[in-house]
This record gives structure tokens, sequence and C-alpha cells, in this order.
């Protein structure tokens, strides 16, 4: 397909492909056939090679050791880095560390930058996101967090339990969300904090065992239970505005969603060449399974629903760089989270055994594309979102419960 990306995207892409041709994808063949994950060390070299390439850290700024893309412009050499397992980390273009740089960026001091965002860009120290709680606390409705930071002096003390964040068991710093006004609106009185995991209180209690695994790659990561336990910060810890930490989380997410919906389109489009090949190739009832009308219609479907979900992000992207693009973000989300799923669940369905075992990496998509159903947003989340912008509703001062519909029905 081809989607008019800038010619500076192109250029980027075309040798992000080369990249990922020549040095990566024969790397995670050979891991796939040998099963020997891929080491830390390793991961280092490929940053090299990426670095001499000028492909490294696409999304980041120059001035910070990127290459300075937009979101436009990093958006198909972002897809061309999902085809591979390890293909994002190849380049540190990875989820969460991408997203953190991200944060770290757009609301960091000259001092926070110099500390955190140049050391992370070179990979020389590790962040996560702690948003999300355990049963009573923050989920899907963030409202409900109950991690709070206490003034104390010129210090704030953070108490709170979190989980599922991402790559936060061995992570040197920590963006913590948590309520730094307990009498205003949660949207108005969160912040956001920079914790270094090595101060007293911060306790990792464990990583939570989850669906999928390591992949090909042998570093530990996993998504840690942490609490935090009277954790002292100075004042300088402070990521952005008192009280902005919703709307720092929004934007942080906002691109987060969309670079995840790159790469799973990455996944998705490499799982179907994958499949198609695989029909073509075998034989069965007289004929290829290609040949098979149940197979075709199907593969015509999936092929229809991820151009549309890449033209969608497009889309998104282009609104993104100049606006929040709130719902345009969320409807891409949604519809490219369960197109890339259907996607990989199709894969596997039509490489029979093939799609189970792990000789090739769809499986492995296979396992890594149900979360995308749930993190960053679930589906219904994002439904409620498109549903109260389809309807204008109005709501009262909790951004709960709606005072008025907006209508153009005359009933009268
Ligand atoms: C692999 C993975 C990585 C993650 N990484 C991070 C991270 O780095 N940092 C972080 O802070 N968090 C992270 N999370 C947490 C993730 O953001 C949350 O799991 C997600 O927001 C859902 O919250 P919850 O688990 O509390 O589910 P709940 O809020 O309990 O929701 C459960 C289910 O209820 C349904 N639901 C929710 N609201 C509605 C509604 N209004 N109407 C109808 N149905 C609804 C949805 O189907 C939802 O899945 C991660 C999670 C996973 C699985």
């Amino acid at each position: 397909m081809e989607y008019h990306d800038s010619e500076k995207a192109v250029e980027v892409a075309a040798r992000v492909e080369a990249f990922m041709e020549e040095e990566v994808l024969p790397r995670e063949r050979e891991a796939l056939r040998t099963q020997e994950r891929i080491s830390e060390d390793e991961i280092h070299e490929f940053w090299e090679l990426a670095k001499e390439r000028d492909l490294f850290a696409p999304q980041v700024p120059e001035e910070y050791g990127g290459q300075g893309l937009n979101f436009q412009d990093m958006l198909p050499s972002f897809e061309q880095v999902g085809r591979s397992l390890f293909g994002a980390l190849s380049i540190r273009a990875n989820a969460p560390q991408e997203g953190n740089m991200h944060t770290i960026e757009m609301a960091g001091t000259d001092e926070q930058k110099e500390e955190y965002l140049h050391p992370l860009v070179q990979g020389d120290i590790r962040s996560a996101f702690s948003m999300t709680e355990p049963l009573d606390g923050g989920g899907s409705d963030p409202k409900m967090l109950k991690t709070t930071a206490r003034k104390d002096g010129d210090e704030w003390v953070i108490n709170g339990h979190k989980w599922w964040t991402s790559d936060g068991y061995n992570a040197d710093v920590l963006l913590v969300m948590a309520r730094t006004d307990l009498d205003a609106h949660p949207y108005e009185g969160t912040s956001i904090f920079l914790v270094p995991t090595d101060l007293d209180g911060v306790n990792v209690v464990r990583n939570v065992g989850h669906l999928g695994g390591h992949g090909i790659v042998d570093i530990e990561r996993g998504h840690a239970e942490i609490k935090y336990e009277g954790v002292r910060v100075p004042e300088e810890a402070l990521l952005g505005e008192e009280g902005g930490g919703f709307r720092l989380a929004q934007l942080r997410l906002g691109g987060g969603r969309l670079t995840h919906c790159m790469r799973y389109s990455g996944m998705a489009e490499r799982s179907l060449e994958i499949s198609k090949a695989y029909l073509q190739d075998r034989h069965a009832f007289d004929g290829t399974l290609s040949e098979k009308q149940a197979l075709r219609h199907r593969i015509a479907n999936a092929e229809t629903q991820l151009h549309a979900a890449r033209t969608m992000v497009r889309h998104a992207a282009r609104e993104l760089d100049d606006s929040d693009a709130r719902i345009e973000v969320a409807m891409a989300k949604l519809f490219t989270a369960n197109v890339t799923n259907d996607i990989m669940d199709l894969a596997v369905q039509c490489l029979g055994g093939n799609g189970i075992g792990k000789d090739l990496p769809v499986a492995y998509f296979y396992e890594s594309v149900r979360p995308f159903r749930i993190v960053d947003g679930a589906d219904e989340v994002h439904r409620r979102s498109i549903a109260r912008h389809a309807f204008d509703d109005v709501y009262d001062e909790d951004m709960e419960n709606v005072l008025t519909f907006d209508s153009d029905l005359d009933m009268t």
C-alpha cells in the first residue's frame, strides 16, 4: 500500500527495513532455530550498529542523541521494527522506554534531562512508568489512584502500592503518579515524580507473572509490583507542574498508544506474510491451501482491516503532532488492537502446528498481542471516551455524571 508518507519518513523507513533484513531478522531466525536467547550484550552491539547507520532512537530529538522524527515521520519505521521480535529493542524504540523518554523530554527541567534523559537514551539507565495499582486503587479508572505524595519541608513523601510497572523490576528510575492534593479533583490534584529506585522505601515486591514470556531476548524485564513506603524525594523530583500529572500522563499515553499501534501493525503484517507463504506452499485436499476459499476470504478481510488500521494510525499521528488528538487516538488504538489480535489469531490458525510451535515468530506475536486490548486503556475505556464524544455529553465537575445531552432530535 502507498500511504504518501513524507520523503523523510520513507527514506528512514527504507534504512530501518534494510537494518532489519541484514542484521536483525537473521539473528532472530537463529535464535528461533536454536532457542538460545539473545543476550543484553548483544542488544548493545545492535545499538552500536544502529548508531553507525543513524537509526538509533529515531523518536528522540537529535540534541539528546536520537534522530529527531515526529510521530508522522517515525511511523513507517516503527512499523518496520514491529516486524521482528526484538526490532524495536534493537534501535531503542521499545516500550515503555520510548514513552518515558518522551515524557521526560516534554516536561523535564534541564537538570532532569541531564540526569535522566541523556543516560536513558544511551541505554545507561532504565526507567518505568508506575501508575496502575492493585485492586482497590487506580486501573481503568485512574481517578481511583490511592498513592499519595505529601509535602514535608522541601521534600515530598510518597506512600502507595503499584503493580504492572513495566520494566520496573530492574529500573533505575520510576515515573510515579501520586495524589498531591486530596481536596482537589484527581485530574487536578495528581502529580508525577522521578523516583530513583535505590531510595529507602522503594520496595520491589515481585515481578507479576503473566501471559507470554521473555520472547527471544535474555533480559529480565517483566512487570513489577512495587510498594512505596515513606519514600522521600526532593522538590526537584517533581516532573512537570504540581497537579499536572493527569495532563502529562494523557500526553504520554497518547503517543505511547500510537507507537504501540505502529509496532503491532508491523507484527500483523509479518504474520500475514508468513501465513500467505505457508498457504501457498502447503498442499492438502488436492491443491494448495491458498486456493481454499474459506481461507482466501479471511486473508482478504485481514488485509482490508490492516489497511484501515494503518490508515487510521496515520491520521491520528498527523493530528497528534499538533493537538492531543484524544478521540482520533482512542479510535485508532481500539481498532488496531482488535484488528491485530484477529490477524495474529488467523495467522496461528493458517499455520496449523507451526502456528503453535516456536520455530516461527508468530506464536510469540500471538502471546504479545493479547494484552494490547487491555494495556494503554482497555477496549471498553476507549469506547466510553468515543461514545462520550459521539453523544456530545456535558458532565458535572467530577466528569462523571451527565448533566445534559446535546441533541439535534426535536421531540416536541
Ligand atoms: C502487559 C501489561 C503491561 C502494563 N504496563 C503498565 C505500566 O508500565 N504502567 C502502569 O501503570 N500500568 C501498566 N499496566 C496496567 C494496565 O494499564 C491496566 O491493566 C489497565 O489499565 C486496566 O486496568 P486494571 O488491570 O486495573 O483493570 P480494571 O480497571 O479492573 O478493568 C478490568 C476490565 O473491566 C473492563 N472495564 C473497565 N472499565 C470499564 C467500563 N467503563 N465499562 C465497561 N467495561 C469496563 C475492561 O474490559 C477491563 O479490562 C500494564 C498491564 C499489562 C497487562
